[in-house]
């Protein structure tokens, strides 16, 4: 982080809790867990250190190769389901199927990946965990408006 970036340092707005299913959608969205306005990434994976709207710290997050397991799992069980059904009703030839399904599972996974990501800070933000501890503290019990 340079000097700038610190000074740029904006607002923080006070902690109130949010439940575990509005902050789910932040995430999903690309929106900061605490106040659902300020965008979590910076670049496509890149989470931003804090969000921009109500200073909320979100460089604690520890999402690793987690989303990539959740997406690999979802587009396997819709892709190959997919693909046994094509093969068993049309017996395509192989390059028609290489022609279908790699496109199919690149675009999946790449439609996915950023909400999931997003949808796991937001539960880690939530539980508390890798370094939210703190912020779930001062959030305690008190329920954020809407
Ligand atoms: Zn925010």
């Amino acid at each position: 982080m340079n000097f700038l970036a610190f000074a740029a340092k904006p607002e923080t707005r006070p902690k109130t809790a949010v439940p575990l299913k509005t902050a789910l959608w932040r995430g999903l969205t690309g929106r900061c867990p605490h106040c659902g306005e300020g965008r979590m990434f910076r670049a496509f994976l890149k989470v931003a250190d804090r969000c921009d709207v109500c200073g909320e710290e979100l460089h604690h997050q520890r999402a690793d190769d987690f989303p990539a397991y959740l997406v690999i799992v979802l587009v396997g069980h819709l892709v190959v389901p997919l693909v046994l059904h094509v093969e068993m009703t049309y017996q395509p030839a192989y390059w028609i199927h290489a022609a279908l399904f790699l496109p199919l599972t690149l675009a999946l996974s790449l439609a996915l990946i950023q909400p999931i990501k997003g949808a796991v800070i937001a539960l880690q933000w939530h539980a508390g965990m890798h370094g939210f501890e703190e912020a779930k503290k001062l959030r305690g019990s008190v329920q954020a408006p809407g």
